[in-house]
């Protein structure tokens, strides 16, 4: 007897392990490891992956596995492992951890059809009347009798049927309509029986027969090509002169893009020379943490494309993470046009239907090199022969919700896996990465200058409290302005980057001092020109907004803070011939929208590309000479060990957008402190120099790299409720752990309330705790009935990237 251990969808502590079921012996041999099955879970059926299959069970009454979900695993063997482990580091339920790897669409309950394989007339007898008069079959109607269903399942383990899971609604495969002749080849004389009065019709089969005898056309081409109606073609169906079927497409989210195999440049002697390892490890399958440190325009890219390369010539896969994929298109661009078909895409402002398509491609092995965002560093590839990791700095690379991994710690256990390089690739990386490299856990790999020797921009700092004093109150500098004009002359191309974060517009009253906050969370309200809405950034409340303060009644209520919309006003009122072309939330909040805008700015239907943090990645426009930082300290003074790690992170990246080409690029950085050293060195492009002046605050600060972060925080409806718990967790930790580890707190969250929850967190700072992933799991199960029935949250973050 074989029993399949099941881990089950609920997550809670105490179905955190596996559960025993007894396999059917129709299911015998079908049932693998990473499939998804329906059991029977006291009086419910609920799904589950089976984990392990075994001989041997220690329960005396077993039940049977009710249904098998997927034809094939949904997870490999190597997932089902790194789950175990990410459950464990992340401080979450397996179940958690296993259903962030497969794509959202495959969680819902797809539909089984069952068709023959070959000729229906070879099926087993007592099979060939379900065919008779269709080509497929829905499991669930036919499998209704006992021996119906048993023969099925045989014809399936022989292989005499095929099953495929159809998701429902918007899941659905794509289907096309295609017309085709209906013995492939003029066997009907259309010309007698249309007679020459359906001119139409008869064009439509003159066309066909010439030019598609024997294959089909889709409907919608005919109907383009010829400019006749679905009326014509209706009728030819009803005469039996063509034939329609709907055949099952891909959704191809590039469809409408070409993309040219492009000319692979020469290699400079600083690409070959940090290839060289790389193809070395892929050679000798080491697995080998490569950090590349190379400045914005240092052919980094093309470093991973050609890595890319000795990997499939090894006949093995690859896997490239960018942040955001969606802002920065000009990326995935290059992957397709270098690799074509080869290539997935996985990144999340595809539909569900698109990523689980996409994914399907990765999964049936139809590609062999998966582009995408987060997400991605999970594609089920069995044979994974690199993993890369662009802009390996980026927050986005980790995750803010259960479970919170970070895609780095992902990719590098893969790397270990499989026997492979990583590459992690920035122009600033993290402090962490850039430490772990000069203890020498990471290989480190430098690009120190641009491609073709072309130079880094100019930067010049201006000191916004100046132009205060000498009476400009607008968001430009003298100096940037008069740049601005300079370029307008000469017909080049300007970026204007206005980092949104703490920079948006709310709403204050002049007279009494009331600003429009969320009712449900510790908020100000943000406005939104699009609908003149108030919103919550939080919690997605929204109101209108008013003309008159509620409070006080008085009309002195005015917008706060730069948007980008107020700085596109104040662009046209200085310079009324500039052409601006505006990306933030507001203008790029459709689909596709985001990338027309970037291609009009590229065929230089614009002059002034202005934007928020979006712009400030992989843009790549030759005739971009000027780049303005509106205000570089909007980000320096938040309340994160990182701010000037992310400011200088920023400034160098928009930095890079200048000058890429022959014409020499300039950037002006405007600020209140012009004295920071996240300034001062991104002025004059010193990574090095900026790291060592961080590494000193954080050791002084007593942050990452130098000690590891843990944070805890509760949330509850009732304040003292949260704050009792999070007490007693704090509590429990100063006992639990060395005196060296330091906790800081409870104290009230930075943002005290969300979705009229009350928030309050503590802070565990560590250098070597090699007990805490384990104390952390206990604890985190001990609370497990609190938090199912009195809906308590607690969250713990083992790397956190954002304090809020
Ligand atoms: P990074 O990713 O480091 O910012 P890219 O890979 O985007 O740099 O390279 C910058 C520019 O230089 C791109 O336009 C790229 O096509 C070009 N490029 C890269 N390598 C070479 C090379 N060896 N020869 C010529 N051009 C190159
Ligand atoms: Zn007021
Ligand atoms: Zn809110």
């Amino acid at each position: 007897m074989m029993y399949a251990k099941v881990i089950v969808d609920v997550a809670a502590a105490q179905t955190n392990r596996a559960f025993d079921y007894r396999i059917p012996e129709e299911f015998d041999g079908i049932v693998k490891p990473g499939m998804r099955i329906v059991v029977p879970f006291g009086p419910r059926k609920i799904q589950g992956f089976v984990w392990k299959i075994t001989d041997q069970t220690e329960l005396s009454r077993v039940k049977p596995l009710q249904e098998i979900l997927d034809p094939y695993p949904v997870l490999t063997n190597e997932l089902l492992e790194l789950g175990e482990w990410l459950a464990l580091e992340t401080v979450c339920f397996l179940i958690t951890a296993y259903q962030s790897m497969i794509p959202s669409a495959i969680r819902a309950k797809p539909k089984k059809i069952l068709r023959p394989a070959g000729d229906p007339a070879e099926l087993p007898a007592e099979l060939q009347p379900l065919f008779a008069e269709t080509k497929e079959i829905n499991w669930e109607q036919a499998a209704a009798g006992k021996e119906i269903r048993l023969a099925l399942k045989k014809a399936l383990q022989n292989e005499e049927l095929i099953i495929d899971y159809r998701l429902q609604d918007r899941t659905k495969k794509k289907t096309v309509r295609v017309l085709r002749l209906p013995s492939f080849g003029p066997t009907k004389d259309y010309k007698t029986e249309l007679g020459n009065k359906a001119k139409k019709q008869t064009e439509v089969m003159n066309w066909i027969s010439s030019y598609y005898p024997n294959t089909s056309v889709a409907a919608q081409t005919v109907m383009k090509q010829l400019g006749v109606t679905q009326g014509v073609i209706q009728s030819l169906v009803k005469k039996g002169l063509l034939l329609e079927e709907y055949r099952e497409i891909y959704r191809d989210p590039y469809e409408h893009h070409s993309f040219s195999e492009t000319e692979r440049p020469l290699l400079t002697d600083q690409q070959k020379q940090v290839l060289q390892p790389i193809h070395t490890a892929v050679e000798k399958r080491e697995y080998v943490p490569f950090l590349l440190h190379g400045v914005t325009g240092s052919g980094k890219t093309e470093v991973y494309l050609r890595a890319i390369e000795t990997v499939l010539d090894k006949g093995k896969e690859a896997i490239v993470l960018v942040p955001e994929i969606s802002l920065t298109p000009q990326m995935v661009e290059r992957f397709k046009e270098r690799f074509g078909s080869q290539v997935a895409v996985l990144h999340s402002a595809l539909s569900s239907g698109e990523k689980y398509d996409e994914w399907r491609k990765v999964h049936r092995k139809e590609v062999k090199v998966a582009v995408g965002a987060r997400s991605a560093v999970f594609a089920p590839f069995e044979n994974l022969g690199i993993v890369i990791i662009d802009e390996e700095h980026e927050g986005s690379y980790k995750q803010e919700d259960h479970p919170r991994y970070h895609a780095r710690q992902v990719a590098l256990w893969r790397g270990n896996y499989h026997g492979c390089p990583v590459i992690l690739g920035s122009a600033t990386p993290s402090l962490e990465s850039y430490a772990r490299a000069s203890r020498n856990v990471y290989q480190l790999l430098e690009l120190p200058g641009r491609v073709n020797n072309t130079a880094m921009p100019d930067v010049e700092i201006t000191d916004m409290r100046e132009e205060l004093k000498q009476g400009n109150r607008s968001a430009f500098s003298r100096l940037l302005l008069e740049k601005i004009r300079d370029r307008l002359n000469k017909g080049e191309q300007i970026v204007l980057f206005l980092n949104r974060r703490g920079y948006s517009t709310f709403v204050m009253c002049r007279n009494c001092g009331y600003t429009s906050a969320c009712p449900h969370c510790e908020i100000t309200l943000t406005y939104h020109h699009t609908g003149r809405l108030l919103k919550c950034h939080y919690c997605g409340y929204h109101e209108p907004m008013v003309n008159k303060c509620p409070e006080c009644d008085s009309d002195h209520i005015r917008f706060f803070g730069t948007g980008t919309q107020k700085v596109q006003e104040e662009i046209t009122q200085l310079l009324p011939e500039a052409r601006v072309i505006r990306m933030d939330v507001d203008t790029t909040s459709r689909k596709g929208s985001h990338e027309k805008l970037l291609q009009s700015f590229r065929n230089e239907e614009a002059d002034i590309l202005l934007g928020t943090q979006m712009i400030a990645k992989g843009l790549d426009f030759p005739k971009i000479t000027l780049v303005g930082v509106l205000a570089a300290d909007t980000m320096l003074h938040l309340p994160d060990f990182r701010a000037p790690e992310r400011t200088f992170q920023l400034l160098t990246q928009v930095s890079g957008r200048a000058g890429r080409d022959k014409l020499r690029g300039e950037v002006v950085v405007q600020t209140y402190t012009p004295e920071h050293y996240s300034i001062q060195y991104a002025r004059t492009h010193d990574f090095q120099a900026f790291a060592q002046a961080e590494m000193g605050q954080r050791k002084r600060g007593g942050y990452p790299p130098y000690y590891y972060i843990t944070l805890l925080t509760v949330s509850h409806e009732n304040a003292a409720k949260a704050m009792k718990t999070v007490d007693q967790m704090a509590a429990h930790l100063k006992t639990a752990l060395s005196p060296e580890s330091k906790i800081l707190g409870p104290t009230v969250s930075p943002i005290a309330r969300i979705k009229d929850r009350y928030r309050y967190q503590c802070m565990i700072k560590y250098k070597n705790e090699p007990d805490l992933i384990r104390i952390l799991n206990d604890m985190h199960s001990n609370y497990q009935k609190e938090m199912a029935k009195e809906d308590l949250t607690i969250s713990i973050d083992m790397e956190p990237q954002m304090f809020m």
